[in-house]
C-alpha cells in the first residue's frame, strides 16, 4: 500500500499533524494548499490527502440545494448551530461553479453565517473560485476529506439550484437534500430539471409566511415524488415543511438525516454509496485528465485546426478525424 503513496515533506508532516489536532489554521492553510493550480502544489496537496485519507469519513456527509433565495444560508445557520447545541462539530462547505465565471461567490461566504461564523465549532469555506464545475466539485471533495480528518463530525455541501451542481454534489454526499419554496408548481421546475430525482429529502421552507400554501406545496410534491422510481428500497424520500427564519421545524430535518443513515447502515446502502462514489470521483478524473492531457499533446495541437475544418466541411468524417487525433496519444 505505501508504495502507492508519495512521500510528505517534513512542512507538510506538520501542517497533516496540525489538522489531525485540530488547528483551525492548519486547516485553512491545507484547504489552499489544495486549492492551488501550481502543478508543485498539487504534488504536495496530493500527499498530504493520502496521509490524511486513512483519518476521513467520519462525518456525516449533507448536500444541500434550493434556488438563490429559497433560503439556503438562512436555514444552515440555524441547522449548524442546533447541531453544535448538540454538541458536534459542523463544518459548510460550497460549490458554486458561477464563482470562477464572476469572480465573486453567490455562496459559502462567511457574511451569510454571521452567528454560526462566530462559533469556534464551526467552519465555513467559501466555494473555490477558480476552475470549471468538475475542478470546483473536486476541491470541494477534498476539502471535505481534510475537514473529516480535522475531526467536523458534520460536513455540509452547499450548492445553488442552477445547472449541473446539484448532480456533483448529490455524488459526493451521503443524503442530498432539496430545498423548496411553498409556491405551487415549483415541484415541476425540479423535475423538469431532473432534480427531485436526486433527493433524499425535500424541504419546503419558508412555512411561516402562509402555512397552508406550505401544506399544499408538501402534498404536490409528494404526489409528484411518486411519478418518480425509488432511489432505494429501504427509503421513501419524506417531504417536511420548515421555518429556517422561525428555526420551526431544524430539530425535525436533523431526526429525518439521523433515520436516513440508520436506514442506509442497517442495509449497508451507506457504505455501498460511498464506494460507489469514490470510484465514480476517480473515473471523473481520468476522463478529465486524459482530456488535459490530449489537448496538450503537441501533434493534436498542430493539427487539431485543419481536422476541425475538414469536419464541418464534410471533407472527413467525425470517425476518423476523431480515430486519427486519438492515435496521436500513441
Ligand atoms: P439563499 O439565497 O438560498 O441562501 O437564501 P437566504 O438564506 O439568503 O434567504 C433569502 C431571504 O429569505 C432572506 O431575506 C431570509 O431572511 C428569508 N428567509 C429564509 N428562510 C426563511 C423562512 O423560513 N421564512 C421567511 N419568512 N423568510 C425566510
Amino acid at each position: 500500500m505505501n508504495a502507492l503513496h508519495t512521500p510528505l515533506s517534513a512542512e507538510d508532516q506538520a501542517l497533516a499533524e496540525g489538522v489531525l489536532a485540530g488547528r483551525l489554521r492548519a486547516l485553512a492553510k491545507s484547504i489552499t494548499l489544495i486549492e492551488s493550480r501550481r502543478p508543485e502544489h498539487r504534488e504536495r496537496a496530493t500527499a498530504l490527502l493520502e496521509a490524511l485519507l486513512p483519518h476521513s469519513g467520519r462525518a456525516m456527509r449533507v448536500g444541500i440545494s434550493g434556488v438563490p433565495g429559497v433560503g439556503k444560508s438562512t436555514f444552515i445557520e440555524a441547522l449548524g448551530l442546533h447541531l453544535i447545541d448538540r454538541g458536534l462539530k459542523v463544518a459548510v462547505l460550497a460549490v458554486d461553479p458561477s464563482s470562477s465565471l464572476t469572480g465573486g461567490s453567490i455562496l459559502g461566504d462567511k457574511t451569510r453565517m454571521e452567528r454560526l461564523s462566530q462559533s469556534t465549532s464551526a467552519f465555513i469555506r467559501p466555494s473555490p473560485s477558480s476552475g470549471s464545475l468538475g475542478g470546483v466539485a473536486e476541491k470541494t471533495r477534498e476539502a471535505m476529506l481534510l475537514c473529516e480528518a480535522f475531526g467536523f463530525e458534520v460536513v455540509i455541501v452547499e450548492t445553488v439550484g442552477v445547472g449541473q451542481s446539484e448532480t456533483a454534489v448529490a455524488g459526493m454526499t451521503d443524503i442530498f437534500c432539496l430545498l423548496q419554496l411553498p409556491n405551487a408548481g415549483d415541484d415541476l421546475q425540479a423535475i423538469k430539471k431532473g432534480i427531485m430525482e436526486i433527493a433524499d429529502l425535500i424541504v419546503v421552507n419558508k412555512a411561516d409566511i402562509d402555512p397552508r400554501a406550505a401544506q399544499m406545496a408538501k402534498a404536490q410534491i409528494k404526489s409528484a415524488l411518486h411519478m418518480l422510481r425509488p432511489a432505494s428500497p429501504n427509503w421513501t424520500v419524506p417531504v417536511l415543511t420548515l421555518s429556517a427564519l422561525k428555526n420551526d421545524g431544524v430539530a425535525s430535518f436533523w431526526a429525518e438525516i439521523e433515520r436516513y443513515r440508520t436506514a442506509m447502515q442497517r442495509s449497508g446502502e451507506f457504505e455501498g454509496k460511498r464506494r460507489h462514489q469514490a470510484l465514480a470521483w476517480m473515473w471523473e478524473m481520468i476522463d478529465s485528465g486524459l482530456r488535459a492531457r490530449f489537448r496538450d499533446h503537441p501533434a493534436v495541437k498542430k493539427n487539431l485546426p485543419a481536422l476541425c475544418q475538414a469536419v464541418e466541411d464534410g471533407q472527413s468524417t467525425p470517425a476518423s478525424a476523431a480515430l486519427r487525433l486519438l492515435g496521436y496519444l500513441g
